[in-house]
């Protein structure tokens, strides 16, 4: 039993496929749930790479019509949100717009207009010594997990997309993570999406995860698919890290509610 929750649609200007061709893949590859998390919108135009408010009743039309496509595969409605300190009532509000499943926090900037994954500004990593750039990084990603706003996180470490880590134990950058996740019950997937970029590597890291694991934090393995084919895309080296890393289950959720699943095949 596999479910991927972590799914883009075009709406987000940057990845490609109608929801419903995102469905007919995860039925191929044998994923018996999905569910689509495209990026939030904000109150105001923002960036270049998010849906736009406009488009959120199209949104969710979408995803309702893969369900209709598709009606032996559950299809759960979640969002994307970028955590950004000081816009907490935003995510409050959005909350309240449909009925989501579940909400997934991000941390994508780290800095106002600095958005850390952004190949466009990663000439930003030779302007500042890398540990700054992760220090500044995890305690964004700290404050995402303890707003209690969302239902899990994503992507834990993709402050290394391009590579850039600083050197030795990189522990004490992840401990107040998990110890906020641990407190504020907070699930985190293992994002596959990480194979995909310069670094090469799952997120999060193996040590991380197993820190994760020690602290009782559940899991979820998502792609982070921008395009159809991406669906469940490496799922077998997923689990394979959740595995080493003492899973023996993962976690779903409906209407913001969570429960546990074994570890799929
Ligand atoms: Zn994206
Ligand atoms: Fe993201
Ligand atoms: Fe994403
Ligand atoms: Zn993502």
């Amino acid at each position: 039993m596999s479910s991927d929750y972590h799914i883009h649609t075009p709406l987000c200007r940057h990845a490609i496929g109608l929801p419903g061709e995102y469905a007919r893949v995860a039925v191929e590859k044998g994923l018996d749930e999905i569910g689509f998390a495209d990026h939030n919108p904000m109150p105001e135009p923002f960036d270049d790479w998010r849906m736009l408010l406009e488009d959120l009743p199209r949104y969710i039309e979408m995803v309702e019509e893969a369900r209709g496509q598709f009606p032996e595969l559950p299809i759960r409605l979640g969002l994307e949100c970028d955590f950004i300190a000081g816009q907490e009532f935003w995510i409050e509000k959005l909350a309240g717009m449909a009925d989501w499943d579940y909400l997934i926090g991000s941390v994508h900037y780290i800095a106002p207009g600095w958005d850390v994954d952004n190949p466009k500004l990663i000439g930003r990593f030779d302007e500042h010594p890398v540990a700054e750039i992760w220090a500044l990084y995890w305690k964004a990603f700290e404050q995402c997990i303890r707003s209690g706003l969302f239902d899990f996180v994503a992507h834990p470490d993709l402050v290394k997309k391009f590579g850039h880590r600083p050197p030795g134990d990189l522990r004490s950058y992840y401990e107040p993570c998990i110890a906020a996740a641990a407190e504020k019950k907070v699930a985190m997937e293992i994002n596959t999406a990480g194979l995909r970029k310069p670094v090469g590597e799952l997120y999060p890291a193996p040590e991380f995860l197993r820190m994760a694991c020690e602290a009782g934090i559940p899991l979820l393995i998502n792609s982070d698919a921008h395009a159809p084919e991406e669906v469940g895309a490496d799922f077998d080296k997923g689990r394979t890290l959740a595995t080493e890393a003492g899973y023996t289950q993962t976690v779903r959720f409906h209407q913001r509610k969570r429960r546990f699943v074994p570890l799929g095949e």
